[in-house]
């Protein structure tokens, strides 16, 4: 059944009306329609890249069923619109893990593949798709593709990163990691530079499984807080910590201003910086901050907000950094969740991957509409000439030659793509 329905993605920069269909397994293509459609998961991305305008979304939510699981090997088959939080909260309780989660566990793994997610364990782990051992691919003439990193290597390599458009994923094979029990023990250390950011980066990378850094976009030298974590083997009988917060509604203005914004970063880099003993913290709040404060993204105000995640290689890394915090401190614009990250050196897999070897910089900028933009058109010069490369999934606006210079293998991958299968973003980026 189709349903007629505004959606928008979690940037919520607009809404626009979609022909929403749900699919069910294993009868799941509706083939009398011509219009063209995209998968949908669970909405996480910020920009385009789940939107198809005025055209169909497959929604896989329904695509949940876990299909078998071995305990021993760490083997996980399940189908695509599986959370990845369900399957944490099955595995962790036996001793395993999913080797790579990113910021927010509220997202399935097929948008976890299709955009081949990162998170804090970057230099030890690599990303989502290097722990994929087969993958289904429906493709809308209704042939099923199964393929892997030794099975059809070509179509796995277009399908991870491959941003929905090779085809439905509708069931994935994932080898899982060892823990030793949910929590890990983490510390901080405050930096007031980034040179001293990048010192910490790599002595803390040789010891430390996970790190990640926030910093004070309104400090133009980049002053922020490194944390870092490793797994123990602590086994309290703890509880994920649900706070059950909620944005009850969307403010009429965005509630992200400079006064708000100074405040908090000075009261955080104060507070974070300052607690140097070790502590232990269960793994949900430590990956997953933000998803206990349901709606969170409604603080932006009706008009939205722009996400703005670049990566640079760590020769220019500084210096290409430091231009983007100076240019954001200029523009009298702030970012609110300033996440900067370094990624290790493993190449990525897919024609489409986002991560490449360098440092990684995600932004928060509520939508001011023209203002916004040309902040973003100012980035988006210095990432061209550090010739860096814009995560998609995180984007709204990046112009066609900085996608086409970030995506060498963006020609190889178009040989790929399914006919039957457009988004907003490839629209724009790929122009169909
Ligand atoms: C708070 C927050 C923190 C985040 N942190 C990180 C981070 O640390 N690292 C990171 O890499 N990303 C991060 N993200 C981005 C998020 O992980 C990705 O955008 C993810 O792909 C969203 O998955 P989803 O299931 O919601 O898919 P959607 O957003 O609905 O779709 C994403 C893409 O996947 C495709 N897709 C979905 N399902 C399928 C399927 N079954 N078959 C084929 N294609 C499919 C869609 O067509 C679309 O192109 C974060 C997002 C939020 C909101």
């Amino acid at each position: 059944m189709i349903m007629k329905k505004f959606i928008s993605s979690w940037g919520r920069l607009d809404s626009s009306p979609h022909n929403v269909n749900i699919l069910h397994f294993p009868k799941i293509l509706p083939r009398s329609s011509d219009e063209k459609g995209l998968p949908f998961g669970n909405g996480r991305s910020y920009g385009d890249v789940c939107l198809n305008p005025n055209g169909v979304l497959w929604f896989t939510q329904d695509l949940s069923r876990f299909i078998d699981f071995n305990p021993t090997s760490g083997v996980l088959i399940c189908e695509a619109g599986v959370l990845l939080r369900d399957i944490q909260r099955l595995v962790v309780p036996r001793g395993w893990m999913l080797p790579v989660t990113p910021g927010t566990q509220l997202i399935t793994v097929g948008g976890a593949i299709a955009n081949d997610v990162h998170g804090k364990n970057h230099h030890v782990m690599g990303s989502f798709g290097d722990h994929i051992q087969s993958l289904h691919l429906l493709r809308t003439d209704g042939e099923i593709i199964v393929c892997g990193p030794n099975e059809k290597k070509e179509w796995f390599e277009a399908t991870v990163g491959g941003m929905g458009l090779t085809g439905i994923i509708t069931i994935a094979t994932l080898q899982l990691r060892r823990v030793q029990g949910p929590f890990l023990e983490t510390e901080n250390r405050s930096f007031t530079n980034l040179s001293s950011f990048f010192d910490l980066a790599d002595s803390s990378e040789v010891q430390w499984e996970h790190t990640v850094s926030w910093v004070d976009c309104l400090n133009n030298q980049g002053r922020g807080v490194f944390m870092r974590g490793n797994h123990v083997d602590l086994k309290r009988d703890a509880k994920p910590l649900n706070l059950g917060i909620s944005m009850p509604f969307t403010p009429p203005f965005s509630l992200i201003n400079q006064l708000s914004l100074r405040l908090f970063n000075r009261l955080y880099y104060k507070l974070q910086g300052r607690r140097r003993e070790r502590v232990m913290v269960h793994y949900e709040p430590f990956f997953h901050p933000l998803d206990d404060v349901n709606n969170w993204n409604r603080v932006y105000g009706p008009r939205g907000f722009y996400q703005y995640q670049s990566v640079v290689p760590r020769g220019v890394g500084k210096e290409a950094l430091l231009e983007m915090l100076k240019t954001i401190s200029l523009s009298g614009e702030g970012s609110f969740l300033a996440v900067l990250k370094t990624f290790g050196e493993r190449k990525s897999l897919g024609m489409m991957s986002f991560p490449m070897p360098g440092v990684t910089l995600a932004l928060d900028f509520p939508n001011k509409g023209e203002k916004t933009k040309s902040l973003l058109r100012s980035l988006d010069s210095i990432v061209r000439s550090a010739s860096g490369r814009i995560y998609v999934a995180k984007d709204a606006c990046m112009p066609r030659d900085l996608f086409e210079q970030g995506y060498p293998r963006l020609k190889e991958f178009l040989k790929y793509r399914d006919p039957g299968i457009s988004s907003g973003m490839s629209r724009r980026l790929m122009g169909y």
